[in-house]
């Protein structure tokens, strides 16, 4: 008999969990606050290891689709434009981790995971916001504000950084706002010099500043999100706050020629607060009971690694993989969710880590910025095996 999944949340994270349950033999209700299905928000790197997790899910292929393959990482001086570091991302590099790394449109990914998902017989209900969880030996309940009731064997929040299924999990209140604050938008190539077409991933990296530009929509878009350092009055939370160009330029000073243009070629901005919690420390704030959290509703991560998305993504397999033993002779749900948390954490705990490390190494400012801009020229200092060869057979 197929058990009963329950997932608060229909963004990248809850579709793809959606989908690695539904194919481990569960029946599953996706849960979303929104009126429909979609994805708001720009630009979203994905490394072999997010990829491998797309592919195993029957997604890559539609992806890769509406996806650019960058042949180049590049790092350069945000301020003076030189390059200070290389990685290639071609063929060498998707042979070696048996998986492509793309750029692409959120919409485009959510879009590909969300078709997948109606192939399947998955229940999925918009504008349906969950605002309680009941918890008991027996099963778990969730109340939605239009005062429905349903019931699961287990419950998935991948109901974001503003998670109400956290609470089930972890008493530690709200994430904190950072002082840094993410500008983006979405240029049309059309507006740009042809230079810009290049198939390159760069990140311009000034002092408390950095940049970062990707293709995107087979290279009609140019992705453009510019993080500094910029306490914020007013509202915080949201990922669509108005930007202004003003602001921007206060922050960033003076940047290089190239940046300069996109930044002119920019048809208007949206920022962010960037948002903490402290890095996961057991597998005890990943799941508990009948409940589990994954993405960034069990660990915001600051984007300095790109793998916020890859790491709900590899989570969703993970829980998938976990369920899947929950269907013959163990029927134990409890126990396959803490195999899923206890899987996760110390992988997820390391990239939140080394997440908030960039952000040092990315800003630096003075004797540590010399030393990075060095370092910088070592072959393959850029590429992190243990991140991108997670889940490789
Ligand atoms: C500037 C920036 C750049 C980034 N770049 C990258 C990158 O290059 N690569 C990468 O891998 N990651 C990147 N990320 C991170 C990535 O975008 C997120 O980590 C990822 O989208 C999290 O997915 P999620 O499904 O966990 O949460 P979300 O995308 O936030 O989805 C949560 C969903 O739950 C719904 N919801 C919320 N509350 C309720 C409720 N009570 N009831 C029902 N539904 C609810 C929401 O409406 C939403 O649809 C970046 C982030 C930022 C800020």
């Amino acid at each position: 008999m197929a058990r009963r999944l329950l997932i608060a949340g229909g963004g990248i994270g809850g579709l793809a969990a959606a989908l690695a349950a539904a194919r481990a033999g569960w029946q599953v209700q996706v849960l979303e606050q929104a009126a429909a299905f979609s994805e708001v928000g720009a630009g979203v790197q994905l490394g072999p290891n997010a990829t491998r997790v797309l592919r195993d899910l029957g997604r890559l292929d539609v992806v890769r689709h509406a996806a650019c393959v960058p042949q180049r990482l590049v790092a350069r001086d945000a301020r003076r434009g030189h390059v200070l570091g290389t990685l290639p991302l071609g063929s060498d590099f998707e042979a070696r981790y048996g998986a492509p790394y793309l750029t692409v449109h959120r919409a485009d990914l959510h879009a590909a995971l969300l078709q997948g998902v109606q192939e399947l017989p998955i229940g999925l209900h918009p504008d349906c916001p969950l605002v309680a969880v009941q918890d008991t030996a027996e099963g778990v309940r969730v109340l939605t504000a239009g005062g429905r009731a349903l019931d699961g064997e287990a419950l998935v929040g991948a109901d974001g950084l503003w998670s109400l299924v956290r609470g089930s999990v972890v008493t530690d209140g709200a994430p904190l706002p950072s002082d840094h604050v993410a500008y983006r938008a979405l240029i049309p190539m059309d507006r740009l010099p042809a230079a810009w077409q290049a198939q390159e991933v760069t990140a311009w990296l000034g002092p408390h500043l950095h940049a970062v530009t990707y293709p995107v929509r087979g290279g009609a878009l140019l992705n453009l999100v510019c993080v500094v350092r910029q306490p914020l009055a007013g509202p915080r939370s949201g990922w669509d706050l108005p930007g202004t160009a003003q602001r921007l330029r206060a922050a960033l000073g003076d940047v290089c020629p190239p940046l300069e243009q996109a930044m002119e070629a920019a048809p208007g901005w949206g920022l962010w607060v960037l948002h903490d919690r402290a890095p996961v420390v057991g597998a005890h704030q990943m799941a508990r009971g009948r409940v589990a959290l994954l993405g960034d509703a069990a660990h915001p991560m600051r984007p300095y690694l790109a793998q916020g998305a890859a790491m709900a993504l590899e989570d969703a397999r993970a829980l998938g993989r976990s369920l899947e033993g929950v269907r013959g002779a163990n029927p134990d749900v409890q126990a396959a969710l803490q195999r899923y948390a206890r899987e996760r954490w110390p992988r997820v705990a390391r990239v939140q880590r080394r997440s908030l490390r960039n952000a040092t190494i990315f800003h630096a400012t003075g004797l540590l910025r010399f030393a990075r801009d060095r370092v910088m020229q070592v072959p393959r200092v850029m590429d992190v095996p243990w991140l991108y060869a997670h889940g490789a057979r």
